[in-house]
């Protein structure tokens, strides 16, 4: 995966030295953090992040973790395997859905971020699982995003509910909550409400994703984020945590040349899950994201 290209080769080239030798020295396990740290922080991934994985990578590394199927260089790729893993979230999780539908699933996330084309991947993918979502157009805000919106829906193959034409400065919070009372209405089991974003961290733009919080009371929130930001990654995830207070997370862009810090970051600093990953800009560049499975590609 090309967000992970320069961290991906610089982890399996350092792991990869270690394979000539027989047996790890201390000096060797310290070599081989040092140059795990130093392809991390080069990656953008957080420094807290960083200090306590490659802490547990060398308290693992050092111990006495001897396995009789693994040379010593093998399991130190499978420690960083594992560590990995564990920052990813470990387990993957998978929507949470409502005892009594419909599920309501709220979008949030800085403008650009990737919401509206994956509020079209999401849909496309509930609708392939046999549920019947409803898209809802409460992002007022960007000129065209109602009809981007509808555009996304119609590829899809899923209704949307948007404001009246003419009515397009209208009030999201209100289109929000009559978009749900039409998902109940006309029976959809799941209800998806795009909010609009601002090009960077705003007030009024937190205001009004609560307030659209409190009208419609999701199940999910999902916090999207453009894994392309970098080191502004943690940062704006910490004040929609606060804001909004988020789920769950979706990485966009991750088919972008990203250094991949948003990725590994992410868990560590706010607790919650990354349930879907963006990869593209069709509609079936999507998938759920599971940690194991991108720790294996980031050491393939
Ligand atoms: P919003 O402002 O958050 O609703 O963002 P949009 O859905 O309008 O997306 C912003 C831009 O990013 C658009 O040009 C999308 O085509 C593009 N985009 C969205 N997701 C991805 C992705 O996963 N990969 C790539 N390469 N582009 C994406």
């Amino acid at each position: 995966m090309a967000a992970f290209g320069s961290l991906s080769t610089r982890l399996t080239e350092t792991l990869a030295k270690l394979r000539t030798k027989g047996k790890l020295s201390a000096a060797d396990v310290d070599g081989t953090v040092r140059e795990i740290r130093r392809a991390l922080l080069d990656a953008d991934v957080a420094l807290e992040v960083v200090k306590s994985f490659t802490a547990a990578v060398r308290e693992r590394a050092l111990g006495a973790e001897v396995s009789e199927a693994l040379n010593p260089a093998q399991q130190v790729v499978q420690i960083v395997n594992d560590e990995l893993v564990g920052i990813l979230g470990g387990e993957s999780r998978r929507l949470e859905l409502a005892k009594q539908p419909p599920t309501v699933i709220m979008l949030a996330g800085l403008q650009g971020a990737g919401k509206t084309t994956l509020a079209g991947k999401l849909a496309k993918h509930l609708l392939g699982q046999g549920h019947t979502p409803l898209l809802v157009a409460s992002d007022l805000q960007r000129p065209n995003a109602v009809t981007q919106l509808q555009v996304v829906g119609g590829q899809a193959g899923v209704p949307v509910f948007a404001p009246e034409p003419g009515n397009g400065v209208g009030d999201p919070v209100r289109v929000a909550r009559d978009g749900v009372a039409e998902g109940k209405r006309k029976q959809h089991d799941i209800v998806i409400v795009d909010t609009a974003g601002r090009l960077g961290v705003d007030a009024d733009m937190m205001r009004q994703a609560a307030d659209i919080r409190r009208a419609v009371q999701p199940d999910e929130v999902l916090f999207v984020i453009d894994a392309m930001i970098g080191q502004d990654a943690v940062a704006t995830a910490k004040a929609f945590q606060e804001g909004v207070d988020f789920t769950g997370v979706v990485l966009t862009k991750l088919d972008g040349d990203a250094r991949g810090g948003a990725a590994l970051s992410i868990r560590g600093m706010t607790g919650k899950p990354i349930l879907f990953a963006s990869t593209g800009e069709s509609l079936d560049d999507f998938e759920p994201f599971h940690p194991d499975r991108m720790a294996s590609r980031i050491l393939d």
